[in-house]
């Protein structure tokens, strides 16, 4: 054991493994960082205060218990900390990989060091975890009769899946994707995260006994209604997927896309599948990415990746601070600026930019953008109201646009199909904590619950419905709950996509 636990930040700075140079690494489409021997890793875990009160804790809305596995690796420990991950996290690497990291926001360590290194822990710990073949399948000692439908695999659903079978339950997993996965595959691009970890876990879970049905849409290929009488619950994970729109002049000229159309073919060449629309190219071209959240930037990663000429990124609201501010104090999201490792590859970006309207060639392609500089004037007691800058008008040639305006709400055929009610917002209206829906046996979590999100808060919602469903089904549940830690997720939602 090494003794001085609270003065490891006094000998060891914050430390993390390189990035490949950005020359190499936009030559190919995998993951770009570099290892970290087990020896450093340990010392980043050293640097951990295991304060009184964790608040890294209350940031992770799962609950994480991040001391914890912090302790074990300072002692080389790493089969105990995985232990530890596991007991709160399915998919740590997932999370190791995209997660924001709100813990890290809240790390104590943060109020004047570099905060502990938690999400580069979490992933080298549960990456140790599979090459030492020590995460194996999980089967039930013995199963219940009760039979889940689960309609979505993204993470709120494969979360949700695999809390539910280890309980005993008879789950199947409805995916209209040829398969599983969600956003994890079909929207994030492999260099943030290769796809083959998905299809990893994704076996684990079927060997465990979890019915993976893909290609099957329910309300198209599988009836609903019926589906709901043919099981003792159902579980909609379907997420957030109607995109937000520009209505601006010339939104449907050619060359003008949606980002999710954009970002689903590049990863499915990479995964060697049939591209059958038509297909969208960066190469050579000027590309304008609008919006600024994470759909924007794996925008901009691949299109510098596919050799795009030159990529803008626009975004409406002002250029956020590069240090915490005031109006956001430690403990809190510090909504700084996002400069992510897509960010460093190239691009040029800008704030306070409109699009005005996109103009065509002779053909009907786009050739320009038309926009103007705005500034958001404060009003007592509401939000900022937007102006134009007068003079400041601009024009940008481009052929390539992308719309990365985020998503409104999930699609409504499934929730009028089965009589749902919607929330103001167009989700599916269930509280939080609870996750039922005004239909008996019917139940919401994830994006389709709470709006787009983060892939932790996916986790953290299939998780916690899969212990309501547990309770709903058999009056008891020993599946865990993270509000059981007595921490409560500061609802921290600083990062968009
Ligand atoms: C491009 C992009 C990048 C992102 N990057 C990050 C990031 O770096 N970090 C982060 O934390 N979050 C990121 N996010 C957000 C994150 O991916 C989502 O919050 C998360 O995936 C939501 O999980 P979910 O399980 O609720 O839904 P989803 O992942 O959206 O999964 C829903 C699934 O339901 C399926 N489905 C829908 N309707 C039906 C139907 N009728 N029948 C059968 N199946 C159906 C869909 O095909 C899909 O597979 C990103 C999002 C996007 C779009
Ligand atoms: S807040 Fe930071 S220093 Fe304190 S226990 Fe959590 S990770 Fe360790």
């Amino acid at each position: 054991m090494r003794p001085g636990k609270e003065r490891g930040f006094l000998e060891y700075g914050r430390h993390t493994p390189a990035y490949d140079e950005t020359d190499d690494r936009l030559k190919h489409w995998g993951e770009f960082l570099n290892d970290f021997d087990d020896e450093k890793m340990g010392d980043q875990g050293f640097r951990c205060m295991n304060c009184g009160v964790p608040f890294c804790m209350s940031g992770c809305p799962l609950g994480n218990i991040i001391p914890d596995f912090n302790d074990l690796i300072k002692d080389q420990n790493w089969k105990g900390a995985l232990a530890r991950l596991h007991s709160t996290n399915n998919f740590p690497e997932f999370t190791g990989r995209v997660c924001p990291a709100p813990c890290e926001a809240a790390c104590v360590l943060g109020i004047n060091e570099p905060p502990v290194t938690i999400k580069l822990i979490e992933r080298a710990i549960v990456d140790r975890g599979f090459k030492e073949g020590w995460i194996t399948p999980e089967p039930p000692e013995h199963r219940t009769g009760k039979r889940v439908a689960i309609v979505g695999s993204g993470p709120a659903g494969l979360a949700a899946a695999q809390q539910l079978n280890r309980a005993g339950h008879t789950v199947t997993v409805y995916e209209r994707d040829e398969e599983p996965g969600g956003l994890l595959v079909l929207g994030i691009p492999d260099f943030k995260m290769e796809k083959h970890l998905v299809r990893r876990r994704v076996k684990q879970m079927e060997d465990e006994g979890v019915t993976f049905e893909c290609g099957q849409s329910v309300g198209l290929d599988i009836d609903a209604k019926q589906l709901a009488q043919e099981n003792d619950v159902v579980l909609l994970t379907v997420g957030s997927t109607k995109a937000r729109k520009l209505p601006v002049d010339g939104h449907d000229l050619n060359g003008v896309h949606l980002a999710m159309t954009f970002l689903k073919q590049q990863n499915r060449r990479v995964s060697n599948k049939a591209v059958t629309d038509a297909p969208i190219s960066a190469e050579g071209k000027n590309v304008v990415v609008l919006g600024g959240g994470d759909t924007g930037s794996d925008c901009l990663g691949t299109s510098l990746r596919q050799g795009a000429k030159k990529v803008w990124s626009f975004e409406i609201m002002p250029k956020p601070s590069d240090v915490r501010t005031e109006d956001h104090p430690w403990p809190d999201w510090p909504f700084t600026l996002n400069v992510s490792s897509s960010h460093e590859e190239g691009g040029k970006r800008d704030w306070n930019v409109l699009t005005k309207r996109f103009e065509a060639d002779e053909n009907g392609n786009v050739k320009k953008l038309h926009g103007v500089h705005v500034e958001w004037i404060p009003v007592e007691n509401g939000r900022p109201e937007m102006r134009e800058v007068p003079g400041s008008e601009f024009e940008i040639e481009c052929e390539l646009v992308l719309l990365a305006l985020g998503f409104v709400h999930p699609e409504h055929d499934i929730p009028t199909l089965l009589g749902l009610n919607l929330d103001n917002r167009g989700n599916v209206q269930s509280e939080y904590g609870n996750y039922s829906t005004n239909v008996d046996k019917v139940f919401v979590a994830g994006d389709a619950r709470r709006g787009q999100s983060l892939v932790v808060w996916a986790i953290h919602e299939g998780r916690e419905a899969a212990r309501a469903i547990d309770l709903h089904l058999m009056g008891s549940s020993d599946l865990p709950s993270a509000h059981s830690y007595g921490y409560d997720a500061v609802a921290i939602e600083g990062a968009s996509s």
